[in-house]
């Protein structure tokens, strides 16, 4: 199975991505977890990334295309995985329908997980993330048995430099010019699943299981 998940900057793609992966045994591939590891590293790509990420602005198509065509032609992701933060923009869906298309695949479902974004900014600005397995948290929606802990991996949780107010509204204002647009662009290749991000996170994951069996 080939997912995708769509949805504006907090809207809970990482979180449901995880659920998915987990249920549906595939790999969970998200592009800003790719950057964030390759940032930490020192490598060149992810020097070519951060001024773009702390900006709050999309790191080029001509980095990111590569990178994550890359990523899914490796051995674990031959039965499928789940997409979360790729695509962003029309020029890298269509680089992946390319891709797919020419391997006689395709995509199989593209989750867009709806939040308002008056909602947007209390779920970013208490987010915490867990740099060494990826898993996601909030202070008050989602909060860890142990304040500061990751209940997955016992990692130290940390506050991402780009969800600070200034940098999620500028975020949210690339999402609205650049990545809004894909929902069109999956309804007409008719795999498109509106998802209500708004209720309990296990009640979206249910909602989103119904959509997928
Ligand atoms: P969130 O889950 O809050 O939407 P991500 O972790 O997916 O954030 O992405 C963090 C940042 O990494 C983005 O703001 C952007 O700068 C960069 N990024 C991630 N995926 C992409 C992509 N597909 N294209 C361009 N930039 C990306
Ligand atoms: P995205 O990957 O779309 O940026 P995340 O999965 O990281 O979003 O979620 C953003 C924040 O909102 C996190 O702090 C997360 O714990 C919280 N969150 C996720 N789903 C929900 C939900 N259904 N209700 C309330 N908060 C949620
Ligand atoms: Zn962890």
């Amino acid at each position: 199975m080939k997912i995708i998940m769509l949805g504006a900057p907090g809207a809970g793609k990482g979180t449901q991505a995880i659920n998915i992966a987990k249920e549906y045994d595939i790999p969970h591939v998200s592009t800003g977890d790719i950057f964030r590891a390759n940032i930490k590293n020192g490598t060149e790509l992810g020097k070519a990334a951060k001024e773009y990420m702390d900006a709050g602005k999309l790191v080029p198509d001509e980095i990111t295309i590569g990178m994550l065509l890359d990523r899914i032609s490796e051995e674990d992701c031959k039965n499928g995985y789940v997409l979360d933060g790729f695509p962003r923009t029309i020029p890298q869906a269509e680089s992946l329908k390319d891709a797919l298309t020419k391997r006689g695949e395709k995509i199989d479902f593209a989750v867009d997980i709806e939040v308002p974004d008056t909602e947007i900014t209390a779920r970013m600005t208490g987010r915490r993330s867990c740099p060494k397995c990826g898993a996601t948290y909030h202070i008050k929606f989602n909060p860890t048995k142990q304040e500061g802990v990751c209940d997955e991996c016992g990692g130290e949780l940390v506050q991402r430099a780009d969800d600070k107010p200034e940098t999620v509204e500028k975020r949210l204002h690339v999402y609205h010019e650049q990545t809004q647009p894909l929902i069109d662009f999956y309804e007409k290749e008719g795999v498109l699943c509106t998802i209500d991000g708004t209720v309990a996170p296990k009640d979206v994951f249910k909602a989103i299981t119904e959509v997928l069996s």
